[in-house]
């Protein structure tokens, strides 16, 4: 078949990538010059089956709807905030009693990804930067005991975590700070840490070979239904597809006509900082997730990246000093003296996109002959190449390796 990708984020490189392996003529239309210039840029490498970075996923339910919306979730509401975005806030400190479900439908989707992505890299000999286990780090009991709500069913379906003394994490991860309030952790062997960017890049060298065309600079403008999809770009005209999988990240809704503008998507903006190494025995070994502050720390190749914060808000907006600030902050007291901030700190802004439920829209839209693979969250990295391979096989009509029931975007109305 032919079919057109649209977006050249990790999601639609995957896309591609999957596709053209299944022998389609495959299309990728991108409005950047380059693959993974968005929320794939400079985002947390974390790989993680265990959804213990920031945002990964709604707390458990708490013990009353009232509780839980007093509850501090870590989000920041800025100007230009929507009423769709509270409500989507609103939600996601609320989760519904299929918070078990959606938790274990999120897990196994990233551990499949994990697994797709090693067989891939391992197939193709793709050279990324990479590092293995990941620390959780406890600040007291009852963050613990928040904590073990959500592993012990992550354990139920092998996530394999332990919980650790302070001594026994400071024997993973060495450098972490010495004047660090520690009162446990959690150790996830199974996740992993790698570069995003690097691994795109990497994969779309794979996808050329395989025949994918790639059209860089290229917003699409439309979708137009019909016996056809037809694609329509202002450098390109308009070109007919049998098919077409949006994978636009925040582009999904406001940027390809009428066809997806009813889409239930929020985006959350989040930092990250990332400095060069100046004494690698400093610095993290993989990656630490700073439960209290939100924040997780991790080694990318020579450079060290802290990645927190969330907000809801417009695209123009400053950055948000204050976290900023603590970006710095963390760095200086869990790795000290790991980096050098004297050669130049590299802060970004990127904006994730969330569905309602924080499970990504992974299937069929309303539209025939167009399909989803969208709203991956603070998990996009995580679950690409899994997400990617499920898709392919629903387009080839052959049964996946997981149920994708609760991915399906038909579970909202649009
Ligand atoms: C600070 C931060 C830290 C993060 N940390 C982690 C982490 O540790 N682990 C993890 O798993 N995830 C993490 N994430 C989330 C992850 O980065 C995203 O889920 C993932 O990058 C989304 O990939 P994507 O391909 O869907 O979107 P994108 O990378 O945004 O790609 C979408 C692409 O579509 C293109 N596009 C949009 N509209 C059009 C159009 N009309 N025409 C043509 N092209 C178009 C865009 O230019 C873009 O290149 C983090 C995110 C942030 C911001």
């Amino acid at each position: 078949m032919k079919i057109a990708v649209i977006g050249a984020g990790i999601v639609g490189i995957s896309t591609a990538y999957e596709l053209a392996r299944d022998g389609h003529s495959v299309t990728v239309f991108e409005r950047n010059a380059a693959v993974a210039e968005e929320a794939s840029f400079a985002c947390g490498g974390n790989q993680s089956a265990s959804l213990s970075q920031p945002m990964a996923f709604p707390a458990p339910p708490a013990s009353s709807r009232l509780r839980g919306l007093f509850s501090d979730s870590g989000v920041t509401v800025r100007a230009g905030s929507s009423a769709g975005d509270l409500r989507w806030l609103l939600r996601w400190k609320t989760p519904s009693a299929a918070w078990t479900e959606a938790l274990v439908c999120a897990q196994q989707l990233a551990r499949y990804s994990l697994e797709r992505q090693q067989s891939i890299s391992t197939q193709e000999s793709l050279v990324y930067e990479q590092s293995q286990g990941q620390l959780l780090l406890l600040r007291s009991e009852q963050a613990l005991q928040v904590c073990q709500q959500k592993i012990s069913v992550l354990n139920l379906h092998g996530a394999a975590a332990r919980t650790l003394s302070p001594d026994e994490a400071r024997k993973i991860e060495p450098a972490l700070g010495a004047d660090l309030p520690l009162h446990s952790a959690v150790h996830f062997p199974n996740d992993a840490v790698g570069n995003c960017r690097q691994f795109a890049h990497a994969l779309k060298d794979q996808a050329l070979a395989l025949g994918v065309i790639f059209h860089f600079s290229t917003p699409v403008h439309a979708l137009t239904p019909g016996s056809a999809i037809q694609v329509g770009t202002a450098a390109l005209g308009a070109h007919d597809f049998d098919q077409v999988v949006v994978c636009a990240g925040t582009g999904a809704v406001s940027g390809l006509g009428n066809a997806l503008k009813h889409l239930p998507l929020t985006r959350l903006w989040s930092y990250s900082l990332s400095a060069q190494i100046r004494e690698p025995l400093n610095a993290p070994r993989s990656a630490v997730i700073d439960s209290h502050h939100r924040m997780s720390i991790h080694r990318i190749g020579n450079r060290v990246r802290v990645c927190g914060g969330a907000e809801l808000g417009g695209a123009k907006l400053p950055n948000h000093a204050h976290t900023v600030k603590r970006l710095y902050q963390a760095l200086q007291s869990h790795f000290p003296g790991a980096v050098d901030f004297g050669r130049g700190p590299q802060i970004w802004r990127g904006a994730s996109v969330f569905s309602p439920d924080a499970l990504p829209l992974l299937g069929p839209s309303a539209i025939p002959g167009i399909w989803l693979n969208l709203a991956h969250g603070h998990n996009g990295w995580s679950q690409a190449c899994g997400a990617a391979r499920l898709l392919a096989d629903q387009i080839k009509g052959q049964p996946a390796a997981l149920d994708t029931r609760n991915l399906q975007p038909g579970r909202f109305n649009f």
